[in-house]
């Protein structure tokens, strides 16, 4: 599938070794959701395809790992199947299940001053829904439909260059010389345009309003941090608790039920309602984490069979210096300077941010890349 001609080119001391470049139709750079979205879509179509992966995972926000054969997703976990059709069809698609949110029973709300109290639950409008088997199944399902040399990890691109013939991508750190080339007809961005942006060399440079446009749209939830509690037993729903908590007091600022449908392990999950650079200074979040659980939801919610917590912030391949601050309102994404594509459609920008439809969210994710998909010429 993907050809390979040996060019020379120069190292810093002026000798000149031999480096890989390989040529390809399409190059898709990121393996979240709607890098591999894209990529399957492209397989539909026969086309040639190579997805460029920083990471040394798939999925990208998307990380659910595993405790007793159940998931704790640590990014997304929730989708809204009345109103996000995609989301839903895809599901459905790949033999997935999803289940409703547990929210029956009464909610807790800490006080500024610490102090607890019991207050009416009430349910998400509309409903949200959790997927067997966490989030990643999505993109495992996804997977079994790409050959697997179509996909190679730790490929962080570093470099996009128009060329005459389409476009040359450098794979690595450019100070020690990249280590891999591709050259490609036409390359999807599946990254946050953000982090696009601010992480990646282009020649010729990107307009400056293109370039500004590119920065200032937020990549969602880059800011934020979340954790993931597993117990034997769901001692929260004895109490009559739905497991939803909302604090004034912190660290946490919102609590979740996130067990799995039916039989357990059951978790609590949520996020830390700290800035980064403020969670950066405590280095017992964790014990703290747990001490609130236990002022909220009694002394068992202290000794987790488990304990995951993922500070998204702190992740080169997801936030940037300007993700710092999190971000509380949900923006209104479109593509940067509304293009969706420059360079004579040789460089198409996909990802959730740059979507219209439920932008910022799965389904943005899925949204973008239909709409590159049906950019690409195969
Ligand atoms: C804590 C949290 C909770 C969330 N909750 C929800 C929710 O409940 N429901 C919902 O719908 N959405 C939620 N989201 C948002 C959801 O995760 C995103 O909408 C979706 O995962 C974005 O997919 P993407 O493919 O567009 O981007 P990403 O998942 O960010 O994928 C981009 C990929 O590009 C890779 N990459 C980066 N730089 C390079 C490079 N230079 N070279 C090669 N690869 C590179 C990255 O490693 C990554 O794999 C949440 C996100 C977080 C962090």
């Amino acid at each position: 599938m993907v050809h390979m001609i040996r060019p020379k080119t120069r190292q810093p001391n002026g000798e000149r070794t031999f480096m890989n470049v390989q040529t390809i139709e399409t190059a898709i750079i990121g393996g979240g959701l709607s890098g591999i979205y894209a990529a399957c879509l492209l397989q539909q179509k026969k086309g040639s395809y190579v997805v460029l992966e920083a990471r040394n995972r798939l999925g990208g926000r998307i990380v659910s790992p595993e405790f007793q054969g159940f998931f704790a997703d640590l990014g997304p976990s929730w989708y809204w199947p009345e109103i996000q059709p995609k989301m839903a069809r895809l599901i459905d698609s790949l033999g997935l299940i999803g289940y409703r949110q547990f929210e029956d029973g009464l909610g807790r709300f800490e006080r500024h001053d610490g102090t607890v109290q019991t207050v009416r639950g009430f349910a998400m409008q509309p409903p949200s829904f959790r997927i067997c088997g966490g989030m990643n199944a999505i993109i495992e399902r996804l997977c079994a439909q790409i050959p697997s040399d179509a996909i190679l990890l730790n490929h962080p691109v570093s470099q996009i260059e128009k060329r005459a013939d389409g476009v040359l991508l450098s794979v690595g750190e450019l100070e020690r010389e990249p280590w891999k080339q591709f050259r490609a007809r036409q390359v999807i961005l599946a990254l946050p345009p953000r982090l696009a942006a601010a992480t990646i060399l282009f020649y010729p440079d990107l307009s400056h309003e293109l370039t500004q446009a590119m920065l200032r749209i937020g990549t969602w939830m880059a800011g934020h941090a979340k954790f993931f509690a597993f117990y034997e037993e769901p001692f929260w729903r004895r109490l009559g608790l739905s497991g939803e908590a909302f604090s004034e007091f912190g660290p946490l600022n919102e609590i979740h039920d996130g067990s799995n449908d039916g039989a357990g392990p059951f978790g609590l999950t949520g996020f830390v309602g700290l800035p980064a650079v403020q969670r950066k200074q405590r280095p017992h979040l964790n014990e703290e984490i747990l001490t609130q659980l236990s002022r909220i939801f009694g002394a068992q919610a202290s000794h987790p069979a488990a304990f995951f917590y993922r500070d998204w912030a702190q992740e080169p391949f997801t936030a940037t210096g300007f993700d710092q601050p999190p971000m509380y309102e949900h923006p209104l994404y479109q593509p940067p300077a509304g293009q969706t594509a420059i360079w004579e459609d040789s460089l198409l920008f996909s990802s959730t941010e740059t979507s219209t439809h439920h932008g910022g969210y799965l389904e943005g994710a899925l949204a973008a890349a239909e709409r590159v998909a049906m950019r690409i010429r195969c």
